[in-house]
């Protein structure tokens, strides 16, 4: 049920009028958006009370008689020039719907987040926003341009239809979640419903993700598990509400640089990437800060990037059986609740440091060096991709400088209890100690840190 407080007058006006509405319907012309709306009163802030600040699926239509079957004006209506167009806004509860009058009742439209799907419209009388969202954002942009002309009292051209209560059946176009476990149930000819907010394609066979759900914009989780991808499209990076990602048991031998630099750096909170053939995740990965769950078993993967530890939000992480040799320092300033690095090909703490320091430092070096530390920007539009690369791939000192190839390594062994509050057994010894690689920017560094090397 559309809640309505500030709009009272109007529904009861409005009840009196749907009866007419009803006994004419033939006559009535439309046009119709699908979308979620609440209707908020601006009175309730001043009766102290809030909104619920969710909307209700609804069928919004815009009515507009036609000549023949126009009821007896009411008082203060006009007779003759162009016709009366209103909003009637059907709800699963209320299908016969609530109808506001937009001829010259338009105080305000917002449009700034048209392209996702959301707009406001606020009426004069009764004084109330209309809030859309999870609407297709080119059918809410006519139909938009559409209540405008109703505004201004315009003749909105518009296809005929007959104007009948909205069918239950129009609200199953609102599914929110559909799940496909088989090849035979996979929709060929027939589009997914635009409202799906969970999506789950496994055991389909899929080499490739079908570009029709990357038109999914309220996509929240997309299950694509148990399929042959080989390859993700970067405009998955345009689901802008993705926060579940399941890729588990695709043929993926990589997650791409764009991905990363994508949408999904605010919206991504679970990935799941097991059973790929991934070697290594670019070190934009770590820009993905929401992730909280992350899980990365049976891969190739030979390192982490080396920046993990900027993923703050971490606490779910499952590296089990890849190819991991040492983890980086950085790992130390990740804080898990859960950590499974089970069967990986850890290798032992070398006794002595690799040194690769070089007085004078080049000029590259130093450069690079001052470019990082005062923090100034870069891109392949102003220096070569190559240098963008070494810069991005930089190593972090324990002192907090960065070093790009003149530096000592070091490696040493973590509990990884100092990381996680659960920890699975790194192999079948019984052991928790995984060996840590370190990086330092100068002797001085290295020698002060030497305790910690021991
Ligand atoms: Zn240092």
């Amino acid at each position: 049920m559309l809640e309505d407080p500030g709009g009272g007058a109007a529904r009861r006006e409005g009840d009196s009028f749907k009866a007419e509405l009803w006994s004419s319907c033939r006559g009535w012309r439309k046009m119709k958006l699908h979308c979620e709306v609440e209707v908020v009163s601006r009175h309730l802030p001043a009766l102290g009370m809030r909104n619920r600040g969710k909307g209700t699926r609804a069928v919004l239509s815009l009515c507009q008689q036609t000549p023949g079957s126009r009821p007896q004006p009411r008082a203060g209506g006009e007779r003759g020039g162009p016709l009366p167009t209103c909003l009637v806004i059907c709800t699963l509860r209320d299908k016969r719907g609530t109808r506001y009058e937009l001829k010259e009742n338009i105080e305000q439209f917002f449009t700034k987040f048209m392209d996702e799907g959301k707009a406001t419209v606020r009426l004069k009388e009764p004084p109330v926003d209309i809030c859309l969202s999870k609407a297709n954002s080119s059918s809410l942009k006519s139909f938009l341009s559409a209540v405008r002309l109703a505004h201004r009292g315009c003749n909105i051209e518009v296809p005929l239809s007959t104007f009948t209560p909205v069918k239950t059946s129009e609200f199953e176009k609102f599914k929110t979640k559909m799940v496909i476990t088989s090849k035979k149930d996979y929709p060929l000819s027939k589009n997914f419903p635009y409202s799906l907010e969970h999506l789950q394609t496994s055991y389909c066979g899929l080499v490739r993700v079908d570009m029709r759900m990357l038109c999914l914009k309220n996509l929240r989780k997309l299950d694509l598990s148990h399929n042959h991808i080989k390859k993700l499209p970067a405009t998955i990076g345009d689901l802008i509400h993705l926060q579940e990602l399941n890729l588990s048991d695709n043929h993926l031998e990589s997650f791409s640089v764009a991905l990363c630099q994508s949408t999904l750096q605010r919206s991504l909170r679970s990935l799941d990437l097991s059973k790929n053939k991934i070697k290594a995740l670019p070190v934009q990965f770590c820009q993905l800060r929401e992730l909280t769950d992350l899980k990365l078993d049976d891969n190739e993967l030979i390192r982490f990037p080396f920046k993990m530890g900027q993923l703050t939000n971490l606490r779910f992480l499952s590296a089990a059986r890849n190819k991991l040799p040492f983890l980086p320092s950085e790992f130390q300033n990740l804080s898990l609740e859960y950590l499974d690095l089970f069967g990986n090909t850890f290798e032992q703490p070398k006794a002595l440091p690799v040194i690769m320091l070089q007085t004078p430092l080049t000029l590259l070096e130093s450069s690079a060096r001052a470019m990082l530390y005062n923090r100034i920007p870069y891109g392949s539009h102003i220096i070569p991709f190559h240098l963008c690369q070494d810069l991005d791939t930089a190593k972090t000192c324990v002192c907090g400088r960065f070093c790009l190839s003149c530096f000592i390594q070091g490696t040493t062994t973590m509990n990884l209890h100092s990381v996680a509050h659960t920890v699975v057994l790194v192999d079948n010894m019984g052991g928790t100690e995984a060996p840590i690689i370190s990086y330092f920017c100068s002797l001085a560094c290295y020698v002060n840190s030497c305790d910690m090397l021991k």
